[in-house]
Order: C-alpha cells, then sequence, then structure tokens
C-alpha cells in the first residue's frame, strides 16, 4: 500500500473544484486518509517546494501557492503516488491527456488545479510538511 500527497491549489480552491479533484481519485480506488485546509506563507511554500529554489518559476509559483487557501490530503492505495499522478495529467495542461484534471480545469502550466508528489522519498518529506501521524487515518 502506497501513500502519497496532493493539494487543490488554490485556483483549483478558487474554482470550485475540490469535490472534483477528490471525487476523481474516489473514482479510481484510492482513499482519502487526511485532509486540511491550510493558507501557507510564502515561506512556507518557498519550503516546499525547495528542489525548484534555482528554477526561473520559483518566484511565481511560491506567490501562487501561498495566494489563499489550499487543500492537502494524504491518498492511500495500490501505486497512489502513479495513479496520482495519472488523474492529475501532464505539468502543462496542454499537454495533459484528455480527460484528465489539469486538462480540463486548468487556465496555465502554473496554475494547474492540483498537485501530486513524484516518488515514495518526495512522498514521504511533503506528507511530514503537512500532516503528523495522529493526522493519518489509515483504513481497510
Ligand atoms: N511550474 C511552473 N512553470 C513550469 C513548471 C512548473 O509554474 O515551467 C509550476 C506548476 O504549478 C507545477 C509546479 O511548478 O505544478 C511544480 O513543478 P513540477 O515540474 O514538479 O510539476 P508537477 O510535478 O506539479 O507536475
Ligand atoms: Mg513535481
Amino acid at each position: 500500500m502506497e501513500r502519497t500527497l496532493s493539494i487543490v491549489k488554490p485556483d483549483g480552491v478558487r474554482k470550485g473544484l475540490i469535490g472534483e479533484v477528490i471525487r476523481r481519485f474516489e473514482r479510481e480506488g484510492l482513499k482519502v486518509v487526511a485532509l486540511k485546509m491550510v493558507r501557507i506563507t510564502k515561506e512556507e511554500a518557498k519550503a516546499f517546494y525547495h528542489v525548484h529554489r534555482e528554477r526561473p518559476f520559483f518566484e511565481s509559483l511560491t506567490d501562487f501557492m501561498s495566494s489563499g487557501p489550499i487543500v492537502p490530503m494524504v491518498i492511500e492505495g495500490e501505486g497512489a503516488i502513479g495513479k496520482v499522478r495519472e488523474v492529475m495529467g501532464a505539468t502543462n495542461p496542454k499537454e495533459a491527456a484528455p480527460g484528465t484534471i489539469r486538462r480540463e480545469f486548468a487556465d496555465s502550466i502554473e496554475a494547474n488545479i492540483v498537485h501530486g508528489s513524484d516518488s515514495p522519498e518526495t512522498a514521504r518529506f511533503e506528507i511530514g510538511f503537512f500532516f503528523n501521524a495522529l493526522e493519518i487515518h489509515t483504513r481497510g
């Protein structure tokens, strides 16, 4: 059983897509085992996305991610990391496959509705960034 971190980003929350994102994960048999709504600071956004600190989009991305409430959640299931990324679609909505969240709802490569961890190591860091052990509810 694998765990991953997903986030409904500020644009997804603004557009009323929290339920839509969750529905698409649950439809794939994935389980939500932790969930909250928070607003992170610019500094927290920089810490979360530290792997991208040298990239040209880092300043803009961290402004965007701290621009409003977000909904981080821990998703559990077989192959959860890959499944979540499949449901999300490619980073650039123009390149995302038809039927994916980003293709259907995203406005740009930055404002692309949803986040998903890209590896087990990243998932561990990202889950721990938002949740402690008591906040994660393993389900049968
Ligand atoms: N991003 C951006 N411009 C780019 C690439 C990425 O603004 O050229 C943003 C976008 O919001 C993306 C996030 O930075 O989701 C993290 O980038 P990554 O390459 O990790 O994409 P993801 O894993 O989210 O598909
Ligand atoms: Mg990524």
